[in-house]
């Protein structure tokens, strides 16, 4: 079977074909500016020169009309019509508490999911406006809904209640969801494959590291804690994200700087994290270059950052009553070796222990532990897609 992965943001939208025979990607593509003048259409068969189209998108269902156009270009498509898909995979970021895993797409899910645009009121409408789109494209063909929150929903209540009356949780549902579940998962099963072990024999923690970064503990296979809460703004300090703050800076600098709750929101989401503390940048290449020519507030931007991390690991590795192996991932965690370096220095006492050889490696799945650490360090390209392409693939066979 072959299934059309869906990512829709808010003005973007990110897809790939896979031929789940092999599991091999077909194509991928990214579409741009819809809704806006200028909107394009970028599009890779694999072995092939990438592709790109300016052409009018008024909204998301032009946007798809595109993306089916292309994946069946006689020239640079992968199939010949669109009976060749079997299903589609759609990545939606918030389940809420309905859902603990991938679901087929039917109209009381998409109910459900509207229910949860309250908690996620940039992601969700634009999740729900690429699975409607491909409902009326492609009214035959199974959708299948994979959910960033999912993934999260094993843990305990004394995990995701927050200390605030418990009113708040039963009438809005204010507690800790958790994100980026499905990278968790698709590199933490990878883990236990890597080591040869059944994931419930394993202590793991997946630190996903990327602009957006969280950290998760995964005991026996179910997650027990995960870094991000209510929002995708808790827990580690991230690109231009400020993680754990004390809730009472925020009336205090809204106050000071007489600021609306909007810009206040804008501040901690898009102007904070290792931005906001170096002024330099949110990307760790250029805070590293900034670093070697002496920058003091992008090495302390740095510092903050490992700081943050460490303080998860630790806090994890109590949770858990001890880790067999921790998985780095995303664009910093796959990709920087000075910030590995720096996360997991000084803590053989934990069991833990870099090797400063095997980590100078980028985006390749191996490990970088040290022959004589209990805890093995590994290094996991993390692929979302993938993740969703098996959930949907498993789903849709079902009820074909
Ligand atoms: P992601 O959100 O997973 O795409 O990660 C993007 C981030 O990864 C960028 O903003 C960079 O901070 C970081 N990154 C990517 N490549 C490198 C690299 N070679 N060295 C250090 N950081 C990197």
């Amino acid at each position: 079977m072959k299934v059309l992965v869906i990512n829709c943001g808010s003005s973007s939208l990110k897809y790939q074909v896979l031929d789940m025979q092999n599991e091999s990607l077909m194509c991928k593509g990214l579409v741009e500016r819809i809704g806006m003048d200028g909107s394009v259409i970028n599009h890779t068969k694999i072995g092939m020169d990438k592709v790109v189209k300016e052409v009018p998108m008024k909204d998301h269902k032009d946007a798809i009309a595109q993306v089916l156009d292309a994946v069946q270009n006689p020239e640079y498509g992968v199939v010949k019509s669109m009976d060749e898909i079997g299903a589609v995979g759609h990545r939606v970021v918030h389940a809420g508490e309905k859902y603990a895993e991938s679901v087929l797409i039917t109209d009381d899910v998409i109910k459900a999911l509207e229910e949860c645009v309250e908690l996620a009121p940039l992601h969700n409408p634009p999740n729900l406006m690429g699975i409607a789109a491909c409902r009326e494209l492609m009214p035959d063909t199974p959708m299948v809904g994979v959910f960033d929150t999912a993934y999260h929903q094993t843990m305990p209540p004394e995990s995701y209640i927050y200390a605030i009356p418990y009113e708040y949780y039963e009438k809005y549902g204010i507690r800790r969801y958790g994100f980026h579940g499905t990278s968790h998962k698709f590199v933490a099963q990878r883990a236990a494959a890597m080591l040869n072990t059944n994931i419930n024999d394993l202590k793991i923690i997946t630190c996903h590291l990327g602009n957006g970064a969280s950290v998760t503990a995964i005991k026996h296979g179910r997650v027990v804690d995960t870094s991000m809460g209510f929002t995708p703004l808790e827990g580690l300090v991230m690109g231009t994200r400020c993680g754990d703050i004390d809730p009472a800076i925020v009336t205090y600098i809204r106050e000071k700087e007489n600021l609306p709750q909007g810009v206040a929101n804008e501040i901690l989401n898009k102007k904070s994290g290792v931005l906001g503390i170096s002024g330099v940048s949110s990307d760790f290449r250029d805070l590293e270059d900034a670093l070697s020519e002496g920058n003091e507030r992008a090495a302390l931007a740095l510092r903050v950052f490992a700081h943050k991390v460490r303080f998860y690991i630790g806090a994890y590795i109590a949770e858990m009553n001890g880790v067999d192996a921790i998985v780095f991932t995303a664009g910093v965690g796959e990709n920087d070796v000075y910030m590995r370096d720096i996360i997991c220095t000084n803590l053989g006492n934990l069991g833990i222990k870099l090797d400063p050889i095997k980590n100078k490696v980028r985006g390749k799945e191996t490990e970088i532990s040290t022959e004589d650490s209990k805890v093995k360090l590994l290094l996991i390209p993390t692929n979302e897609e993938l993740m969703i392409a098996r959930d949907t693939y498993n789903i849709a066979r079902k009820v074909k």
